[in-house]
């Protein structure tokens, strides 16, 4: 009898505490819900964006009518970038990154009315500026190459936006291209740079964002490699080295040390005689 009694609390008990825990779970569940729910969705995104990692613009500069620089041998700037963003995206989602690209292919399908270079460029621009702005928690990184009027200039130099976190990616992705290319018998004494007024997608856009001149179409050496697959990977590969580095906050790099004898390359933060964009 006493042992069927004892049995029955002891029932009774568990039952009792198993309800308890239930109350309390549907409590915990109920409030959490309540407060995600009370969050406007605008807040709810603040409160995860610290979280989230942020997607990846690439921007394969110019394409279509528009081909860019071209180099003395009659190599275009637009089908380099579009290898070398190609080649970038592979690597950003390769390591989980969501990733946009501003264009996939060397053709832009303009409308109608589109018909001068200059209307088409403008079409062009407002078209990747839309698609910028409206990708939420986004870093843009444009790709790019360089020429100018003498063969001598050459490597890469990193030109940032002036939006908030710009000019800190932009010295670690340019302190890692002079640390990792051309290293051998040359030396790259370009720092990054902010970008001029007239670049119109650059300084309009609302992101972090930095554009890459990976090299020089004018310079042999350079027109050379940025066309060689292996170089291409390389450099899409220290641009998103740059990119992480920067997203664990390690900044800034330290700047390379030069040997004594080195030379000082011609035209150090050269402009660029490419960009077109200030046709807008
Ligand atoms: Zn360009």
């Amino acid at each position: 009898m006493t042992d069927k009694l004892s049995f029955k609390s002891r029932k009774i008990r568990l039952l009792i505490k198993l309800a308890v825990a239930l109350i309390i779970l549907a409590a915990a569940v109920s409030f959490t819900r309540y407060v995600y729910l009370s969050l406007r969705p605008k807040n709810r995104a603040a409160m995860f964006s610290s979280i989230a990692f942020p997607t990846l613009i690439i921007d394969a500069g110019h394409g279509g009518t528009d081909g860019g620089a071209v180099s003395p041998n009659g190599v275009v700037e637009a089908g380099i970038n579009l290898d070398i963003a190609r080649r970038l995206q592979l690597v950003a989602q390769f390591y989980g990154f969501d990733t946009v690209m501003t264009r996939r292919e060397a053709d832009i399908a303009y409308p109608q009315d589109a018909k001068t270079l200059r209307q088409r460029k403008q079409y062009d621009q407002k078209t990747r500026l839309k698609l910028i702005n409206s990708t939420p928690n986004s870093v843009f990184i444009s790709i790019h190459q360089n020429i100018y009027p003498k063969a001598a200039p050459f490597g890469a130099q990193v030109l940032y936006s002036p939006t908030d976190g710009s000019r800190e990616l932009g010295v670690t992705v340019q302190e890692l291209l002079k640390s990792t290319l051309n290293t051998d018998t040359r030396t790259n004494r370009r720092g990054a740079v902010k970008v001029q007024k007239s670049i119109y997608l650059m300084n309009s856009l609302k992101c972090k964002a930095i554009l890459v001149e990976c090299g020089f179409l004018s310079n042999p050496q350079d027109e050379s490699v940025l066309q060689e697959a292996a170089y291409q990977t390389k450099l899409a590969a220290i641009i998103f080295s740059g990119f992480c580095r920067n997203l664990s906050g390690k900044y800034p790099v330290a700047p390379v040390e030069k040997p004594a004898d080195a030379q000082e390359p011609d035209d150090q933060n050269t402009p660029t005689y490419h960009l077109t964009e200030d046709l807008l």
